[in-house]
């Protein structure tokens, strides 16, 4: 048995973040390891909810669009996003979600790299990515194609046909962490420009898109962000690109004035453009509450935490002897964002069996246990039960019961 060096209620009380859990509103014996799937409810948002339908929609009607300015709302929530990710004021926007968002990004993005063909990214990016780009070629035809480098040794692989490089910064199985700042700097000295996916990293720790000079990101908000089930996603694009940048759903919400309801399209030279249609006020407001969270804590502080939780579960997983039964699949710490993978062919149904445990997680085909570790709300405790209810159901094969091996529809 190797000993504790610090015991899950020491690491408690030292922990910085400790309070900031009490402003989430989460069921009771529950331990929440899929905040990067779906983040919980905060309580801010839950009183919003109501105060938006009930006050703004329910009593001031049309009128909100102004009094409660509703209009302005992605822009608000856009700068808001961008100072959890180093992004100055004017660059982040609101709207749709990731995969509508990387369509205009990548189209407009080969527009301002005419002579190249390639879009570039890894084999096993998020599906969704990927099947955005298989798209948006049918519509190109022949002359464009996608190319599939490897995820590791990013740099060596870029070429000066490429014209864009799309690339997820942490993967969202294994929790493999790209070198932001290093890849851009290769990519461009290529003239490759750089868009960027930051679905498992927005909330999750430190990003600084002005400082690594990226041209685009993007994200979506129902993750680490808290923003709740659908929230809508965010688009960056640098200032430098704003009067260039011209993508093809023209919506009207991009034109320069929408309500002079001209018949001519006249895109706005700002982030803006990507405004397509009418944004979801009723959603986005609740995001809006959602991420007054992070108003009194740093991404750094949130970072520092979850490298702790992570350690902390390692040793733990290790003195239950978890390694006996399952492998890590992520890499080292340094090198992988806030979550941990395990494989096991029955990792289906021995995350089954940990929900039924009360501690949730998820699977990701074909055999990942992924646990996602969101300090804000979660505990050294939390992390040490989670590791003795997985301990009891390798030792005691729990998974094995056959309601466990029922798949549902979402895994
Ligand atoms: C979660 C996730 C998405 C989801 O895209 P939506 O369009 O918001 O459904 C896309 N890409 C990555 C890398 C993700 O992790």
């Amino acid at each position: 048995m190797i000993n504790k060096v610090f015991s899950a209620k020491q690491l408690d009380d030292k922990d910085p973040l400790r309070h900031v859990a009490e402003r989430f509103s989460l069921p009771p014996n529950t331990v929440y390891l899929d905040g990067n799937s779906l983040g919980p409810l905060p309580k801010a948002a839950q009183t919003r909810a109501q105060e938006v339908v009930n006050n703004q929609w329910g009593t001031d009607l049309i009128k909100s669009w102004n009094c409660h300015d509703w209009i302005n709302l992605p822009q608000k929530v856009g700068d808001k996003i961008g100072a959890l990710i180093g992004a100055g004021k004017g660059q982040v926007v609101c709207c749709d979600s990731i995969s509508i968002n990387l369509f205009k990004v990548l189209s407009a993005a080969l527009k301002m790299r005419p002579e190249r063909k390639v879009i570039a990214t890894t084999r096993d990016n998020f599906p969704t990515d990927i099947y955005m780009v298989q798209g948006l070629l049918s519509l190109l035809g022949d002359e464009y194609s996608i190319r599939y480098i490897d995820e590791a040794d990013v740099e060596s692989q870029l070429t000066d046909d490429i014209a864009v490089l799309m690339l997820t910064q942490v993967n969202f199985r294994s929790g493999f962490k790209q070198n932001m700042e290093a890849v851009t700097r290769q990519a461009h000295t290529m003239g490759i420009l750089t868009l960027w996916d930051l679905a498992h990293s927005a909330g999750a720790f430190v990003v600084e898109l002005d400082e690594c000079q990226v041209d685009f990101a993007v994200g979506c908000t129902y993750k680490y962000l808290n923003g709740g089930p659908g929230s809508p996603a965010f688009v960056y694009v640098a200032k430098r690109h704003q009067e260039e940048y011209r993508q093809p759903l023209s919506g009207w919400m991009g034109h320069k004035s929408p309500f002079a309801f001209t018949p001519d399209y006249e895109a706005q030279n700002s982030v803006n453009q990507n405004l397509c249609g009418t944004p979801a006020i009723l959603s986005m407001s609740v995001l809006d509450a959602a991420l007054s969270v992070f108003e009194s804590v740093t991404l750094k502080a949130i970072d520092e935490k979850s490298k702790k939780l992570q350690a902390f579960f390692a040793a733990e997983g290790k003195r239950a002897g978890l390694c006996d039964y399952m492998e890590i699949v992520s890499p080292a710490i340094e090198n992988r964002g806030s979550q941990l993978a395990l494989s096991h062919p029955d990792a289906y149904a021995i995350c089954q069996a940990w929900i039924a445990e009360g501690v949730i997680a998820d699977f990701r085909a074909p055999n990942i246990l992924r646990i996602g570790f969101a300090p804000l709300y979660l505990s050294f405790a939390d992390v040490e039960l989670a590791v003795l209810k997985l301990a009891e159901i390798m030792r005691n094969k729990t998974y094995e019961n056959e309601v466990f091996q029922r798949k549902q529809h979402v895994t």
